[in-house]
């Protein structure tokens, strides 16, 4: 039980580690709140993806489950920080043991394996069995604000930060390539949540930074369940056959120049409502125009 015994030796560092964890979603979170949803400056009011914002209580709840997902992963970060300083893992810290072009190449490998473990564990977390009890919080926000971005389950939350947890058992990463991710992981998926595009127009249907997933395509998993899974690159869903319909469409108004929030598709509000039975994951429903 020595490898026990080491992480109850290692609690004390716990406040310290939750400190960071805190200040890496609160600080990018705050930030972009303010700016986007609070500012009345903000150059991107035009580029508002949903019409409309969420309510104060809709926001209020997802800074609570943000925290809370913080403390979560800073439970698992005491096990990452007792697995490296104990030897346990992969883990390094003279970039000269691995050379730099390694350095740069784990970096980007991180990434690309972080978006393949996102959209399969999501899409299991979205089976009916599943949903509920994973990641069914989530997606109250059909509106999401950057708050909503670790807006977890407490199970979920625990799925999210595995994927670290057995990298480093796998693939040798020099810390500084660890606190990168983390910065890549927070800051995408922080932008993700905004509510605002923030992308040039016509980055969809471009041949290479198409690849790379836009605000407008996770905003459109939140208010069209069913399709965009993806977190970081658009490929999984392409291959898949998950990616919204009308995803270019609906990117092309958000940022189409006209002053004013962009509907989603012509006409017809969207409006997100509940499944209707536990094999319906939540959907998107078309309300006629009044007439
Ligand atoms: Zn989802
Ligand atoms: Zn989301």
């Amino acid at each position: 039980m020595a490898a026990f015994d080491d992480l109850i030796a290692a609690l004390p560092a716990w406040p310290t580690i939750l400190g960071v964890h805190l200040l890496l979603i609160v600080v990018p979170a705050s930030a972009a709140f303010l700016a986007l949803w609070v500012w009345k400056g903000n150059p991107l009011r035009g580029r508002k993806i949903q019409p409309g914002y969420a309510p104060s209580h809709a926001i209020r709840r997802e800074v609570f489950y943000s925290l809370q997902t913080a403390f979560i992963f800073a439970l698992n970060g005491v096990f990452i920080y007792v697995a490296m300083a104990k030897g346990w893992s992969l883990t390094y810290t003279e970039v000269a043991d691995y050379g730099w072009a390694y350095a740069v190449f784990s970096l980007a490998a991180t990434i690309v394996l972080h978006d393949a473990y996102f959209y399969w564990t999501h899409r299991l977390m979205h089976h009916p069995r599943l949903f509920d009890r994973f990641h069914r919080l989530h997606h109250e926000s059909h509106s999401p604000s950057p708050w909503a971005a670790y807006a977890f389950a407490p199970l979920e939350a625990v799925i999210q930060a595995l994927f670290l947890t057995i990298l480093i058992f796998v693939l040798p990463l020099h810390v500084m390539v660890i606190y990168l991710f983390m910065a890549h992981m927070i800051v995408r998926n922080v932008i993700g949540h905004s509510g605002f595009e923030f992308f040039p127009r016509g980055t969809p249907a471009h041949a290479v930074f198409g690849l790379l997933t836009t605000n407008t395509h996770h905003d459109l998993h939140h208010s069209a369940t069913g399709s965009n899974y993806g977190l970081y690159f658009t490929w999984w869903d392409r291959l898949a056959g998950t990616e919204h319909p009308r995803y270019r469409e609906v990117f092309d108004r958000v940022t189409g120049g006209r002053e004013g929030p962009a509907a989603p598709s012509s006409g017809a509000a969207v409006t997100w409502t509940p499944a209707a039975s536990a094999n319906e994951s939540p959907g998107l429903r078309r309300r006629a125009p009044a007439p």
